[in-house]
């Protein structure tokens, strides 16, 4: 991909999951990788291990303070910040909505939105302190563009980073900084560990996946391929943009006979395609 060798790229909740799927496939690309965590240990073994010279720094992207110190940090190591992937994210509870606390909502949106406007405002600060433009990616999430009933906070939060896409588009555009997002839909990660057996959390994160049109979950490296190339120069005339990585889960219509969203009749499809049934 043309214009990420040799940037300096920042990546939050770059300690596993699609952060850190994210890090090696900027390295592969020859960028110099900042990993930011709260996971401080897993932050570390990321960086470790690319590619590139790197550097890890354990930070709370939801506050002021911990922001203000992993820009810092990247500038101290490289001298200056070409790319941000404001990634880290938390999934809150499952309660329903009679049963979500005020504090939880509020502990949901201050991760995920306070932490991105933060992000976003930093990464602004420093392209004007250093007198040159860079590119920015959100994490959203199909709960971005969807809704379903029992992750309020979340899909709240993910609805509401689109505003800040939007935003920061308009205000970044005349001045060349390129701001988009990704949407991904399943990657089993650990995004939903404080929930593995619940209906919704991880452990049937896989037999959900199944209900795409492609059939299968996401991976990390599914979701960085596309945020690689939302930051890079292949994508120079894209901003403002949300990019569904979801399997085709985001365009079911589930008004249709045929139209997904687990109305699939996969061996019907096999039978047609191959055969036999193969699911
Ligand atoms: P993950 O839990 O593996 O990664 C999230 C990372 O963010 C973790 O390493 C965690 O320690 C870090 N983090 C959490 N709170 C933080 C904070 N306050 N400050 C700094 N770091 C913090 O999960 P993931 O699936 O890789 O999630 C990455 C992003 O992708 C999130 O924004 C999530 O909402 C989004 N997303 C994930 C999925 C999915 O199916 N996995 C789907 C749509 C969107």
């Amino acid at each position: 991909m043309r214009g990420l060798s040799g940037k300096v790229a920042v990546i939050t909740g770059a300690a596993g999951g699609i952060g850190a799927a994210t890090a090696r496939r900027l390295a592969a690309e020859g960028a110099h990788v900042v990993a930011v965590d709260t996971d401080e240990t897993g932050a570390k073994a990321v960086a470790e291990a690319l590619p590139t010279q790197s550097a890890w720094l354990r930070a709370d992207v939801s506050a002021e303070d911990g922001v203000a110190a992993y820009m810092a940090a990247a500038v101290d190591r490289f001298g200056r910040v070409d790319l941000h992937h404001l990634n880290a994210g938390i999934a809150g509870s499952f309660a329903t909505l009679p049963e979500l606390t005020a504090a939880e909502f509020d502990r949901v949106m201050g991760v995920n939105v306070r932490g991105v406007f933060l992000g976003v405002r930093a990464a602004f600060r420093q392209f004007a302190a250093q007198g040159a433009p860079g590119s920015i990616v959100i994490t959203g999430s199909i709960g971005s563009l969807r809704g379903s009933a029992d992750l309020l906070a979340y899909q709240t939060s993910k609805h509401a980073v689109l505003g800040i896409l939007h935003g920061a588009a308009m205000y970044g555009g005349p001045l060349g900084v390129r701001v988009n997002a990704v949407a991904p839909g399943i990657v089993p990660t650990e995004l939903f560990a404080a929930t593995p057996a619940a209906a919704g959390g991880k452990d049937d994160m896989v037999r959900r996946a199944s209900t795409t049109p492609l059939r299968r979950a996401g991976t990390g490296d599914d979701i960085a391929g596309v945020v690689a190339f939302l930051l890079s120069d292949d994508a120079a005339y894209m901003t403002g943009e949300v990019v569904s990585v979801d399997g085709g889960a985001n365009i079911v219509s589930t008004v249709r006979p045929s139209g997904g969203a687990g109305a699939w009749d996969f061996a019907a499809v096999d039978r047609a395609l191959y055969g036999e049934d193969r699911s």
